[in-house]
């Protein structure tokens, strides 16, 4: 199959804070491999902006360096880094003080797209947004790129979208959460919408319950200081599994046009739930003989923030009736895989012998390590001995069906970076659905907070809890196994 990578229009993109972490391990490695997929025109440019005086060439050497590093370029792109790196310039820039702007206003070109990446702390979204309108370059067709956090409860991220929207409007806010730029997460949408097979079952007349795991190997590494004022409720619940609950939750939007789907989202998270005390268990991961302990990796020894969270909740609207979402994600766990389990109900009646029917058929659409999804259905085991039936995966990741496709799959922030480019806010969080997540989860961590909650221990390498099973067990269902 001929791959079709369709190239965007030439563009300026100005990475603010693009000399840190996350530019040099996630933003500029995805860009380099649009370039060598053909998707990146020869007149676009990328412009790092940060206060360390590098120059362009310094500049292009600290990029190459972070390729080799966290890109791992094959030689057949290695052969084309010179020609991208030739792409990046470089300004340096006190985003609070005065120096740099000028320099940069008179590089960017106004009649190109433009789009500005604030890829540092929101503690300086609100310079950016003032100085980018001060000194000419904030156009009404020029886009901006918010990293999480985006706020860390309902007020902070209200006052955050009025710090924006003084200077921009919606439509040219790009709230990112790479979860929504994974391919099987697209996926899911084509696979319910693009189907007449799925969606008829789609509710709680056929589905028992839905389990979403994010579960990390990793502690909170060098993340101790932020990581211990956040949790895992505000780092991972608020919006990477409350994104992927909202697209398995949401009602056929009318068009995939951004409004339209984020509506339906927004909807979703609206319908939620107020989740009752003992449906939310928190965890803390303790030391092993080997292994330092939350408390140690956070260099807090009084600290109470979860590492782990599990939650049981319900979605008050007719389609989701009495379905149980159970929600989970830890750090140090057994393994490290992120998974949206659709656990369909039992039979009503079966033919077979009673011990051949007890699986339920279950599509699994995995989103780490690998993603694929996969959909678990009863056969016969082929071969005499009569009707002896099985539960098998069916594949349906169709990665020899897509060919080459499935090798030119982007990542999640190249592909995201890419609809920034193109306009398209499908796959960004709209203001009004971050305000409407903080509101869900601000009362859990109130509560937590006001009467000085203290997480329950698990062993490191374990999955989870104790209460985190119980949570699920009386309810007469089992997690899914973190494998
Ligand atoms: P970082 O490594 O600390 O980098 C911060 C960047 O901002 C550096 O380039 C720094 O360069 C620049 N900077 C800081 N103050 C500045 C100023 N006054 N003027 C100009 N430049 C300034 O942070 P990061 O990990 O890349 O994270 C950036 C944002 O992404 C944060 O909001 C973070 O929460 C979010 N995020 C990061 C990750 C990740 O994996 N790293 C993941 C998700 C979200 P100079 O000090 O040289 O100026």
């Amino acid at each position: 199959m001929v791959s079709r990578v369709i190239p965007v229009d030439p563009f300026d993109l100005i990475i603010f804070g693009g000399t840190g972490d996350l530019a040099r391990r996630k933003i500029l490695p995805g860009l380099f491999r649009r370039f060598c997929s053909g998707q990146m025109p020869p007149n676009a440019r990328i412009i790092g902006a940060a206060r360390a005086n590098l120059g362009q060439a310094g500049y292009q050497e600290m990029i190459r360096a972070a390729i080799a590093e966290f890109g791992a370029p094959t030689d057949v792109e290695n052969a084309q880094l010179g020609a991208f790196l030739a792409q990046l310039n470089y300004v340096a820039i006190d985003i609070r003080g005065d120096g740099g702007w000028a320099e940069l206003a008179a590089m960017v070109r106004k009649n190109l797209v433009n789009a500005y990446y604030f890829s540092v702390g929101p503690g300086l979204f609100g310079d950016i947004a003032s100085r980018l309108n001060t000194w000419g370059i904030a156009t009404p067709e020029a886009r901006i790129v918010v990293e999480k956090p985006f706020g860390r409860d309902l007020e902070s991220a209200k006052s955050l979208n009025a710090i924006l929207s003084a200077q921009f409007d919606e439509n040219q806010i790009y709230r990112i959460d790479h979860y929504l730029g994974k391919e099987t997460v697209q996926n899911l949408m084509a696979v319910r919408f693009g189907n007449l097979l799925f969606e008829p079952l789609w509710n709680a007349q056929y589905i028992d319950h839905i389990q979403i795991t994010v579960a990390e190997i990793v502690g909170v590494g060098g993340r101790g200081a932020y990581y211990d004022k956040s949790g895992a409720m505000r780092d991972m619940v608020q919006n990477h599994l409350m994104q992927l609950l909202c697209l398995i939750a949401m009602e056929p939007p009318s068009h995939f046009d951004p409004d339209a789907v984020r509506d339906e989202k927004l909807k979703v998270i609206r319908s939620l739930a107020k989740v009752e005390p003992h449906h939310v268990v928190r965890g803390q991961y303790d030391a092993t003989a080997t292994m330092p302990s939350y408390r140690d990796d956070a260099e807090n020894p009084r600290s109470f923030t979860e590492s782990y969270v599990a939650i049981k909740t319900h979605i008050e609207n007719w389609r989701w009736a009495g379905v149980p979402f159970y929600l989970r994600t830890g750090k140090k766990l057994k393994a490290r895989t992120s998974e949206i389990a659709i656990v369909f109900k039992k039979l009503p009646h079966s033919i077979f012998e009673k011990s051949s029917d007890e699986k339920q058929n279950v599509l699994s659409i995995q989103l780490q390590p690998n993603e694929g999804m996969t959909l678990d259905v009863t056969i016969k085991e082929p071969g005499p001995g009569g009707m002896r039936l099985i539960h098998v995966p069916l594949d349906m990741t169709f990665a020899d069906a897509l060919g080459e496709h499935s090798e030119d799959t982007p990542d999640a922030y190249e592909r995201l970076i890419m609809d920034v480019i193109r306009g398209d806010q499908t796959l960004f969080m709209r203001g009004d659905e971050v305000e409407a997540a903080w509101k869900w989860t601000d009362p859990i961590i109130n509560a937590w907070e006001n009467r000085n909650d203290v997480p329950k221990i698990y062993d490191v390498g374990s999955v989870g809890p104790e209460d985190a099973m119980a949570l699920i067990h009386r309810d007469g269902r089992r997690w899914r196994e973190v494998k």
